[in-house]
């Protein structure tokens, strides 16, 4: 198994450095999934400020408790080709044979069985189901790469944590856990304070892990 560590300090200095930009992706706040017991409620990143509101779960539409901003709650479905900004908290699902060619898609959750051609800032989760290049930005709360589903990724990826059953190829800037399950396949690099992989995963990437790694991993 082909298993690579690049961990020279000057590399893992480069990329410490590189995290600690003025947006470090939901590192100040913890934007979950509602639990249940909340009272039908769920947590809102503004677009602009990035506060957290409340929204009830059958809101379409709320507005920022810190800046007043307007919030779009509303799911969207994307069947076909379009060009449609959308610009929502709520979730959005780009179906097979659906694409979403605007510049960029904000929204709570992304389920990804169609193809993005921009940028992706979802609060949440964004769940890749079908083999793609994402050439814009990736922001979100939860990656998840399927099985047999080989996403490749150009630009950085910011996110909280990183679930890998297919093939990954991207550089990874995680502030939680990146996770590789058995059968994934990881390429590029990963910048990240939590580190696992089985045997039967391949990493071929640069490796900055500041927390702890465990899995089929030498210890360096
Ligand atoms: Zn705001």
């Amino acid at each position: 198994m082909p298993l690579e560590l690049l961990g020279s300090s000057a590399q893992a200095d480069d990329l410490v450095a590189s995290t600690g930009g003025p947006h470090p992706p939901h590192a100040s706040h913890q934007a979950h999934h509602t639990p249940p017991g909340t009272g039908g409620r769920r947590d809102v990143e503004c677009f602009d400020c990035h506060a957290i509101s409340r929204a009830s779960l059958h809101a379409t539409s709320t507005a920022c408790s810190n800046c007043g901003t307007y919030i779009d709650l509303r799911h969207f479905d994307i069947r076909e080709r379009t060009t449609q900004k959308i610009r929502t908290r709520g979730d959005v699902t780009v179906h097979k044979k659906g694409a979403l060619l605007g510049t960029s898609v904000y929204c709570g959750n992304l389920i990804m069985e169609g193809m993005v051609g921009g940028s992706i800032h979802a609060q949440d989760t964004v769940s890749f189901r079908v083999s793609t290049k994402v050439l814009g930005e990736l922001r979100c709360g939860r990656l998840i790469v399927e099985r047999k589903c080989a996403v490749q990724c150009l630009q950085p990826v910011h996110v909280r944590e990183v679930e890998i059953e297919g093939t990954f190829t991207g550089r990874i800037f995680a502030s939680g856990a990146v996770r590789l399950h058995r059968h994934a396949r990881l390429e590029g690099s990963v910048n990240a304070p939590v580190f696992s992989m089985p045997a039967g995963a391949e990493l071929m990437a640069g490796m900055h892990i500041f927390g702890r790694a465990s899995g089929d991993i030498p210890e360096e």
